[in-house]
């Protein structure tokens, strides 16, 4: 059966790479379907796009709902656009598996930037697990690379799995606070401060300035005693107020010195690297798991072992490598 005119993806990639949006969103509509089909022309697409990729700044921010991502990516995005630059806003965003809905990316909490010729923004797709809405992501960040755009955004929400999610598919990772919104230096765990490489305390304007100092000052003692994810760089704190806009355009000149002292090392480069690595290895596993579960005979024993491992009758791991030792009969 021929390819769908709009699902060939020879042609679709070259319309994508010409700078065509509508090319763009129906590229990501086809790394996002299930439909085996679909898969294969995602699969052929990418690869004749992955020449294209690599040449924006991937940037990941998170926050807890509420502290003004949204206000902030808009700001953000906004001064980047008017800059000429191109900016993409994709959105990783676990709670909409449960919610039916998302959260994050959604165009009308960025309602200027939305309209922005120069941006585009995706919110996630609902209904999906952490690891498959990953690595939708991750391919729809390529798609977004190959169509031009300079900045990709990776958005998510502050519940620690989808951070280090997020932080293993970007250069450089952003958390995003607010002073005296239970964010506070208890509220926020170790872990995910450990990512970031800049922290903005957002909302340091009017009565909340003087608590965002405090915060700042707090947060830079507290990275001090961590160890950072990079030599060349020590994460640093910054204060932002996406309601009056300021602050942003020093957010975007960090982000660039960060580029410039990684780039120097080589540590750029070699994190990305590191990076397509490892989501190889993440592909063969999720790959993997898909091939035993499609078994029939590991499909017919899988419930019975359960059963048993749960009775403490056999161990799980008799009961996987007998499961495993069913694949290729
Ligand atoms: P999100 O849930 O993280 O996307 O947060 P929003 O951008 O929707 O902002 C949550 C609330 O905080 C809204 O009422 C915003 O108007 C407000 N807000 C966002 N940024 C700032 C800021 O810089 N200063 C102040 N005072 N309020 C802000």
């Amino acid at each position: 059966m021929p390819a769908r005119r709009d699902t060939d993806p020879a042609e679709l990639g070259a319309r994508l790479v010409a700078g065509d949006r509508r090319a763009l969103a129906r590229a990501i509509t086809l790394v996002e379907s299930r439909r085996v089909a679909d898969q294969e022309a995602a699969e052929k697409l990418l690869l004749a796009i992955l020449p294209q990729t690599g040449r924006a700044v991937r940037l990941g921010i998170s926050g807890t709902p509420g502290v003004g991502k949204s206000s902030f990516i808009e700001r953000f995005g906004l001064l980047l656009t008017g800059q000429g630059k191109k900016v993409a806003v994709l959105a990783i965003d676990p709670s909409s598996q449960l919610s039916g809905g998302s959260i994050l990316g959604d165009k009308t909490r960025m309602e200027k930037l939305a309209r922005d010729p120069n941006a585009f923004i995706r919110p996630t797709p609902a209904g999906a697990a952490l690891g498959g809405v990953a690595r939708r992501t991750r391919e729809a960040m390529l798609l977004t690379e190959a169509a031009g755009f300079d900045v990709v955004l990776i958005e998510t929400v502050g519940v620690g799995q989808s951070e280090t999610t997020v932080a293993g598919m970007v250069d450089m990772f952003l958390l995003l606070l607010a002073p005296g919104g239970g964010d506070d230096l208890q509220g926020i765990k170790r872990g995910i401060m450990e990512l970031a490489d800049l922290v903005i305390i957002n909302k340091a304007d009017g009565d909340l300035l003087p608590k965002a100092r405090l915060a700042a000052a707090d947060y830079r003692m507290a990275l001090q005693l961590m160890r950072p994810r990079h030599a060349e760089w020590k994460p640093q704190v910054q204060l932002a107020s996406a309601l009056l806009n300021e602050g942003i355009a020093e957010i975007w000149t960090t982000i660039g010195m960060y580029r410039a002292a990684l780039e120097k090392t080589g540590t750029w480069q070699a994190q990305r690297s590191r990076q397509a690595e490892h989501w190889l290895m993440q592909e063969l596993q999720d790959g993997l798991m898909e091939v035993l579960l499609r078994n029939e005979a590991v499909a017919r024993e899988l419930p019975k072992l359960q059963k048993a491992v749960g009775a403490g009758k056999t161990t799980p791991s008799a009961a996987a490598r007998r499961l495993l030792g069913m694949l290729g009969h």
